[in-house]
């Protein structure tokens, strides 16, 4: 059966999935979601012996029905290869009674490279279905993650062009140098002179500016995402929570049909939206943690049914989840809101307009599956301390948040899986110091060699690569002048 998108904002949208995957972003500036989400249409009798590869065909046949088998196998294959520094690809390892889903072995040391890897050949294959002949120019404002992976995965991609945004002082020295040193012709980055939601918002404005995107299609040009608002980066995500749970199962950790929780740390809400949709596929997840840093606009939200942006923005060492507007929040408040696409674009009008809005009694209830939970940054230093003491495992800031929230809230009873979405390397400063106070005024690179001997891993490919690689990329600019850049960088 063919299972078509429509927008969150217009329910008279409607696109297939790989049109979908094309345009990013719906044309009346919601997001797509599809008309169902479909139950999994194979037994976890069968998953449990499946490899991450198959377990990926299994689950995103039934989300992007207008794949062809051989499509669609090409794509995974290309994305989930030796990329990844470990055949499982995303290993589950349990420490002290709680698993952490490591979702950071593939180029970029991060999970965005779990739904990255993938997601060009996704974009390319969409591309052809839809006979464009344009260059699609890949426009992403990234927290620290998302621009590095989208970078890895676009680089040198026949028929693309890639342009990124980050704000200059909000990402760690390894991510900055990451994305500085990214090779590859059709590739560009951005410093802003803001934050990340000016990013995200300027990006988001250039979507949908049809005089923009009219001068665009006249030179051969159109715009696509890679940030979360694509579905084509939220169907892979759905994978691995799949993947972990006949994990699981297979490795008699739990019964058949036992619930566990999920704790993912977060930002812009879209590897828990994902959780969600794998719950709503009939895996047994019970809670769905929302795990937040001091920008906890998301929790407040849970606690309150008053999504309230107005407020400071602070810089936390988990720098990814700084972020005050969480664009796939979005796809759950249609939902709740019963698939009203007329309420749905309210609400957000009312978050563009003022900052805030209020959910309805009735939608509230219907977050019964989701409970949240924040860490501060004291919190989050003592968490990676406390399980580095207790078990030798040494875990990343954001691993932290979740970490912290799932010791707090998830009590003992139910088994819980946390996404681990970062390698401790990436953050190797704020890591390090939260175990010793004595390396506060070390050096960040000179500090990899230490963690090596305190975590007793190897470091990982990715940080070699930065270490002597050459700067290509300096170009910075003033958050209301993007536009401007994206025009300069494609020379019109
Ligand atoms: C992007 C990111 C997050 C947040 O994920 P969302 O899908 O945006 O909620 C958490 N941790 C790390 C390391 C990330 O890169």
């Amino acid at each position: 059966m063919d299972l078509y998108y429509k927008s969150t904002r217009d329910s008279n949208v409607k696109a297939t999935a790989s049109e979908a995957i094309l345009t990013g972003l719906a044309p009346d500036g919601g997001l797509f979601v599809p008309e169902s989400i479909p139950a999994l249409d194979v037994p976890l009798e069968k998953l449990k012996k499946m490899s991450y590869q198959e377990t990926a065909y299994a689950v995103m046949k039934q989300f992007l029905t207008d794949f062809t088998e051989e499509e669609l196998k090409r794509c995974i294959d290309k994305a989930y290869d030796e990329k990844f520094d470990t055949e499982e690809i995303v290993p589950l390892v349990k420490m002290d009674n709680t698993y952490y889903l490591e979702l950071f072995h593939g180029a970029t040391i991060a999970f965005k490279d779990m739904a990255l890897s993938i997601l060009p050949h996704l974009l390319t294959t969409s591309a052809k279905k839809n006979r464009t002949s344009n260059e699609i120019v890949i426009l992403t404002a990234t927290s620290g993650d998302t621009g590095k992976a989208a970078m890895a995965g676009f680089a040198d991609v026949e028929g693309t062009r890639i342009i990124v945004f980050y704000p200059k002082d909000g990402v760690s020295k390894v991510q900055k140098l990451q994305m500085a040193t990214q090779k590859g012709k059709n590739v560009a980055v951005v410093a802003i002179h803001g934050n990340f939601d000016n990013a995200q918002s300027g990006v988001k404005a250039m979507f949908e500016d049809k005089a923009l995107a009219k001068e665009l299609e006249e030179k051969g040009y159109q715009f696509s995402s890679a940030n979360s608002i694509n579905i084509g980066r939220l169907v892979p995500q759905v994978v691995y929570y799949v993947y972990a749970y006949a994990k699981l199962l297979e490795n008699d950790e739990i019964q058949e049909g036992e619930t566990v929780n999920v704790v993912v740390p977060t930002g812009n809400f879209g590897n828990i939206l994902a959780a969600y949709y794998a719950k709503k596929m009939g895996i047994p997840i019970d809670k769905l943690v929302c795990a937040s840093n001091e920008n906890k606009v998301l929790f407040d939200f849970l606690k309150t049914g008053i999504y309230d942006r107005n407020r400071q923005f602070v810089l936390t060492s988990s720098p990814s989840m700084d972020i005050l507007i969480s664009s796939n929040l979005e796809r759950l408040i249609y939902l709740i809101a019963g698939e009203d696409s007329k309420k749905t674009k309210e609400l957000m009008e009312a978050l563009k307009r003022d900052g805030k809005y209020e959910i309805t009694e009735n939608m509230r209830r219907k977050l019964s599956d989701f409970a949240g939970g924040y860490a501060t940054e004291e919190q989050t230093a003592e968490e990676i301390k406390r399980v580095y003491e207790k078990t030798g495992y040494v875990i990343d800031t954001h691993t932290a948040v979740a970490s912290h929230v799932c010791k707090e809230i998830c009590g003992d009873d139910k088994k819980c899986v946390i996404a681990s979405t970062a390698s401790p390397y990436k953050f190797v400063k704020s890591v390090m110091t939260a175990i010793d106070k004595a390396y506060e005024g070390e050096d960040e690179f000179a500090l990899l060699e230490n963690m090596c001997n305190v975590s007793k891993t190897e470091m990982p490919q990715a940080i070699k690569d930065i270490l002597d690689a050459e700067v290509l990329h300096r170009t910075e600019c003033d958050a209301d002048k993007m536009e401007e850049t994206v025009k300069n960088i494609l020379g019109i």
